[in-house]
């Protein structure tokens, strides 16, 4: 289903254009459009997201925001959404009903979680979670009858596990989705794994500078309108401002990417060898239980790591009490490198057994890497490490 392309390099500069003369894309404000009569209203309306009618059903500027991503993907087409988690619930509530069983990851974006365990299932909709690191584990679970989508996040938020996309590929769930937010598309492309649906938080990476909150899935064309036509009911549409705003950040995505993964790969070294860092989870580790998948799946590492400090939350707190140039944030992806503690935050809230097997231990940090300088960067937390050990 993929095709072949020019260099993603090029294509985040090209793609999404749609013949415009103009080198920014013009935000299309206007909620609804004027038809020459009672016929071409028909007709817009019919022709959906093909026509012009209102801005629910497609909008010019998310319409190329939306091109770029599939262009990014090797996707037929992509799907915007008001958020990425706006773009998971269209996803589950579209393709799932009650009575069908769903297998996803068990270390999930805190949100994703919350949403499969508690709204999914109140819907009647099972959901069994699986431990991505474990061969075997989705194929596995995915046997019944009823499976209709299997759900894996790669690598996964805050732990940086990884699920394997040629295992997730190769199950006919009818679905499989990978959220691949963490390594946006130039860092892996999971429908070159077979994988049907990729989804990004654009909020993150894509979007790249903290101005925008837009989520977006990519897949085949059948697949996209079939979600297309239960999510303009859902509503979780997304904005053109943040549609534009993405857009922008999709031009630039490349070379982010690149500094950020070579500045986090250089931090996640510095953090092997520190004073007072118990583990540290970053894929482009040797030590990394799952190096040798990421290799064989990723072109980047990413820009995110994790470490986990000796002493738990009270170390996390000074450390964060410490930081001058990283701040205590919980979003990822932008050019300010941010630090969270996603036991207190992002996974705050789960069961103590949800929240144990989604590996956000009490001592874990996770981080966003930015553009600083990496120097800057060592010196913020070795100093940070030091008041630590001074607490
Ligand atoms: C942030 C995030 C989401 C949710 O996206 P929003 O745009 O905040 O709704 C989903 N998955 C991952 C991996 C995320 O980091």
């Amino acid at each position: 289903m993929t095709k072949d392309r020019q260099h993603i390099d090029t294509s985040a500069i090209t793609a999404g254009r749609n013949g415009a003369r103009g080198l920014s894309a013009d935000i299309a404000t206007s909620t609804v459009w004027s038809s020459s009569g009672l016929d071409n209203t028909h007709d817009e309306i019919v022709h959906g997201r093909r026509g012009t009618a209102y801005s629910r059903y497609t909008n010019p500027t998310v319409r190329l925001f939306e091109e770029a991503i599939a262009e990014l993907e090797g996707a037929d087409d992509a799907l915007a959404f008001g958020s990425g988690m706006g773009a998971l619930a269209s996803v589950v509530f579209a393709l799932c009903s009650p009575g069908d069983h769903i297998v996803a990851q068990q270390q999930l974006y805190g949100g994703s979680l919350a949403f499969l365990a508690g709204p999914v299932q109140r819907m009647g909709i099972k959901v069994t979670f699986v431990d991505a690191t474990k061969p075997g584990a989705f194929v596995e679970a995915a046997k019944t009858p009823r499976t209709m989508l299997v759900i894996a996040e790669t690598p996964a938020n805050p732990s940086l596990a990884l699920a394997d996309l040629d295992e997730v590929g190769s199950i006919g769930a009818p679905f499989t989705l990978v959220d691949s937010t963490f390594a946006t598309p130039v860092c892996q492309q999971p429908l070159r794994h077979g994988v049907n649906i990729v989804l990004h938080s654009a909020t993150k990476g894509i979007g790249g500078h903290n101005d925008a909150l837009i989520g977006v899935i990519a897949a085949e064309t059948d697949v996209i309108d079939a979600i297309w036509g239960y999510s303009v009911l859902h509503g979780a549409a997304a904005s053109p401002y943040d549609a534009h705003n993405a857009l922008r950040g999709v031009r630039t995505l490349a070379v982010r990417q690149q500094r950020q993964c070579s500045t986090a790969h250089e931090l996640a070294d510095w953090f092997t060898a520190a004073n007072g860092c118990a583990a540290v989870h970053y894929p482009g580790l040797a030590s990394h239980p799952q190096h040798g998948l990421a290799n064989k799946q990723m072109t980047g590492f990413g820009s995110m790591l994790a470490v986990e400090l000796e002493g738990g939350t009270v170390s996390c707190r000074a450390f964060i009490d410490a930081l001058r140039l990283a701040r205590p944030a919980t979003s990822l992806g932008g050019p300010e490198t941010l630090v969270c503690h996603p036991a207190s935050s992002t996974h705050f809230g789960l069961d103590p057994e949800t929240l144990a097997s989604s590996a956000a231990a009490d001592g874990l940090l996770r981080i966003s890497v930015g553009l600083e300088n990496p120097q800057d960067l060592i010196a913020d937390f070795a100093s940070a490490l030091s008041a630590v050990r001074a607490s």
